[in-house]
């Protein structure tokens, strides 16, 4: 008998990832908190649970991939939060990026249900979860993660088991670190090849495919020179990202000067309301530092 699978929260990344599940024939039940979002999955075969308790109720193992730390916590721990439906030995799976302390007091208040839990959030954006080529970081009890396996097989390529607990969640803030530094460098390069007076496009030619190549600096760069603002990943979801960061940077007791700056930058442009654009737009925060734009020079 097929694992019957419970998905809740059908957003940009939720929407694509239930949408493969279905894909891979795995009985699927659904709920979202803005209903119509489900459509298109009941239309191709998902049941709609009534809330978060019922589809775990429903459901072997629940996946879960809402906004941020308190709104896991609501469709979770709430009045009609999964705690309140899914049966003892059943499994909990969170795809959101939340922080790590939260995550493993919720697999804590969990366990006590008989209920267990990995953390599985995962990176690759709208694009990787509509084609199923997500990577996912889990953190938690080896044997919950064999038993998720083919769950997560079905919704990404590169799936690693990294650790307890929490360790999933760190690992994906870990990748957040990496991915805004590398985004603060490729915004100050093109900042500084500008002034310099060098051509923008023969620039990115001569230098992508070398050391200083980077992903971020291959797909955003080409998109910062058209301005082309459009969100692979959004400046509000960045910033909320190194919010994570910076909080449990702070329980762990290191410091990141640079990351530090870089949330700064990005709070500058949710202050100018430009929370919806890509987080490419960190060259925005430059510009006006500099009293100029890129492919604006000279003009
Ligand atoms: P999204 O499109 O904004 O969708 C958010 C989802 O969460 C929606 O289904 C929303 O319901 C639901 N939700 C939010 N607060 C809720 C609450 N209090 N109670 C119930 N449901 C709630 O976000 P997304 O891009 O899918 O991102 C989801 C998670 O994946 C986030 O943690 C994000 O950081 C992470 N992630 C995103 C990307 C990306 O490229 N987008 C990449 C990697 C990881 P409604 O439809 O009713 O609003």
């Amino acid at each position: 008998m097929s694992t019957k699978i419970g998905f809740i929260g059908l957003g940009i990344m939720g929407r694509g990832m239930a949408a493969n599940l279905l894909k891979a024939g795995f009985p699927l039940t659904i709920w979202n908190r803005t209903a119509s979002r489900g459509d298109d999955l009941v239309a191709a075969g998902a049941r709609r649970g009534a809330s978060p308790a019922d589809v775990a109720a429903q459901s072997d193992i629940i996946l879960v991939c809402v906004s941020d730390t308190p709104d896991v916590e609501a469709v979770i721990l709430g009045e009609e939060g999964v705690i309140h439906g899914a049966r003892p030995g059943s499994l909990v799976v969170d795809h959101s990026t939340i922080s790590p302390q939260a995550t493993k007091l919720l697999a804590a208040k969990l366990a006590e249900r008989g209920v267990a839990m990995l953390d599985a959030p995962v990176s690759g954006g709208s694009e990787g979860a509509a084609k199923g080529t997500l990577s996912i970081m889990v953190g938690g009890a080896a044997a919950d993660f064999a038993r998720a396996l083919p769950v997560f097989q079905a919704m990404g390529k590169a799936i690693t088991h990294v650790g307890p607990s929490g360790a999933g969640q760190t690992v994906k803030l870990v990748n957040q670190v990496l991915v805004v530094g590398n985004c603060l460098a490729m915004c100050e390069a093109l900042m500084f090849a500008q002034a310099g007076g060098v051509d923008l496009e023969k620039t990115f030619a001569a230098i992508s495919q070398g050391a200083a190549g980077s992903w971020m600096f291959t797909n955003r760069a080409p998109q910062i020179m058209r301005r082309d603002w459009r969100p692979g990943f959004t400046v509000d979801l960045q910033q909320k990202d190194l919010r994570l960061v910076l909080d449990a940077a702070d329980d762990f007791g290191v410091p990141l000067p640079g990351t530090s700056l870089i949330f700064q930058l990005y709070r500058t442009l949710q202050a100018q309301g430009l929370g919806s654009e890509g987080n490419h737009a960190l060259v925005k925060a430059l510009e006006h530092l500099a009293g100029f734009e890129i492919a604006g020079l000279g003009d």
